[in-house]
């Protein structure tokens, strides 16, 4: 993997192909008949026929395959896991190596914006099928919002926050998708007539049903994702210095970098790619010495081999096998972190400024947003399409699944996309002009 010299919290970590470099690599494309990577790709974004397209010098033929099969194709080519997807299903793995799909995917994306193709565009006269809302305007929501206005529904996405996006906005790092990727794929949601409600947090003054019932909405979906920090149960986690990764790298999306840990020591808990971003994170935003605790060894870790080592490229230590114990400090700052090896017998203290646990998300009380039957974890409990217990209320992504994948939540949402046109037509809905804006 070539990389970048990674010199600021912005910079990118990977480079794309250049124009040769797609082609020879679209040439080394065996066009399988049965694409086994188009089956690998669980939201069906097509790489079997985009890279056909790529490889027969068509760009925008390429382009097309990708956002209309995935609206989020240019945020999927940065941070899907594609070498347990797409790129594992490949036929050329029995020969060489595979096709290396999502990046064919980021330069079909990269033409798409250098020659300001316009590949998706809002159906002609607005069918006004009905009126959908959703809550959160992530990935899930994204794609399902697509779906929906391709088909001539009426969409409009309410988002606690500023600006849509949701994990890919507040908390993947930049240096691995940088915020220019997200705005393009989130344009082209735009551009199909999709609206959006900033700064409204659903659950505060109205509910779900309340979307339903009060502001004539047809159907509502739920795509909040999980935004509360999942707690390490050890003393010490109050004191100033400890953070949840979630809170730690919003902020640092939002502010451009986390100033406050220049020069400063910072332990990172956790194996996944959320613990290798809080990592980088706060090397990226200056800090002196970073390094990362995990309880199990480098094989067991949840992040993938890249970014394990594109924390080791920047000088990031990670320990394996000790769990936290304690974190402990003079008055209310935290000053050492101290952990238990997995032999039970084994201890080792680490001094810190601060620490940042990236130990998993869970959800935040959905019970303020609507009255469905919830699962054992606190997510939405749905059934295949995303329907919740509630006529009119779907769900999917990671408030749903649990906590997966982009792409994942992009398939859910397509589905559950399907699943509200079927729902909508068999109510054969009137057209939305009673809807609120
Ligand atoms: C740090 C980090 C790194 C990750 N890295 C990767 C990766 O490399 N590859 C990968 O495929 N996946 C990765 N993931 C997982 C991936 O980002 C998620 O699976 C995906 O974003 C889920 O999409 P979603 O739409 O369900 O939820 P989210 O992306 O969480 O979006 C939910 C949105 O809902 C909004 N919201 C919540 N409650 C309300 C409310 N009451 N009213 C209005 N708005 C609300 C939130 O503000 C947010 O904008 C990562 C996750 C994290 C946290
Ligand atoms: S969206 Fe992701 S999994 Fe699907 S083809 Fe593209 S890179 Fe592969």
């Amino acid at each position: 993997m070539s990389k970048v010299k990674t010199g600021s919290y912005t910079s990118e970590a990977v480079r794309g192909f250049d124009h040769r470099t797609a082609m020879e690599e679209a040439a080394r494309c065996l066009l399988c008949h049965d694409a086994p990577c188009s089956e690998g790709c669980p939201a069906g974004t097509d790489p079997g026929k985009f890279i056909r397209s790529i490889r027969f010098r068509n760009p925008k033929g390429a382009a097309e395959t990708i956002r209309e099969n995935n609206v989020l194709g240019g945020v999927c080519a940065r941070v899907c896991p594609y070498d347990r997807l797409c790129e594992e299903a490949c036929s050329r793995t029995g020969i060489d190596r595979p096709i290396e799909i999502g990046k064919l995917q980021r330069y079909a994306v990269e033409q798409e914006k250098a020659f300001r193709m316009k590949v998706l565009k809002a159906p002609r006269g607005r069918k006004n099928q009905g009126a959908v809302a959703c809550v959160g305007a992530g990935p899930a929501s994204l794609a399902l919002a697509a779906e929906l206005a391709k088909a001539g529904y009426r969409v409009t996405i309410f988002e606690k926050e500023k600006k849509a996006g949701g994990v890919l906005t507040y908390g993947i790092t930049p240096a691995r998708l940088p915020q220019y990727v997200v705005d393009q794929d989130i344009a082209a949601v735009k551009g199909l007539g999709v609206e959006f409600e900033f700064g409204t947090e659903i659950g505060k003054k109205i509910t779900a049903q309340d979307l339903i019932e009060q502001k004539g909405y047809d159907a509502v979906f739920i795509g909040a994702g999980l935004w509360q920090g999942r707690s390490a149960g050890v003393p010490g986690e109050d004191l100033k210095g400890v953070l949840t990764a979630v809170d730690f790298l919003k902020e640092a999306r939002t502010k451009g970098g986390y100033a406050a840990m220049k020069d400063k020591t910072v332990v990172v808990v956790g194996g996944g790619d959320v613990a290798m971003d809080c990592a980088t994170t706060a090397k990226l935003s200056g800090a002196a010495k970073v390094a990362i605790w995990y309880r199990r060894s480098v094989e067991e870790a949840p992040a993938s081999m890249d970014e394990i080592r594109y924390a080791h490229d920047l000088g990031i230590t990670i320990t394996t096998e000790f769990a936290p114990k304690a974190f402990t400090g003079k008055g209310k700052k935290v000053e050492y972190a101290e952990f238990t090896g997995r032999d039970k017998k084994s201890s080792a203290t680490a001094a810190c400024d601060f620490v940042v646990l990236a130990i998993g998300q869970t959800a935040e009380d959905m019970s303020k947003i609507t009255g469905a039957s919830l699962s054992g974890k606190g997510c939405i409990a749905v059934r295949k399409g995303g329907k919740t217990n509630l006529p009119g209320i779907f769900a999917a992504g990671d408030i749903a699944n649990g906590g997966k994948t982009v792409v994942e939540a992009v398939a859910e949402g397509k589905e559950a996309a399907a699943s509200i046109i079927t729902y909508l037509k068999k109510k054969a809905v009137k057209p939305a002009k009673k809807a609120v804006k």
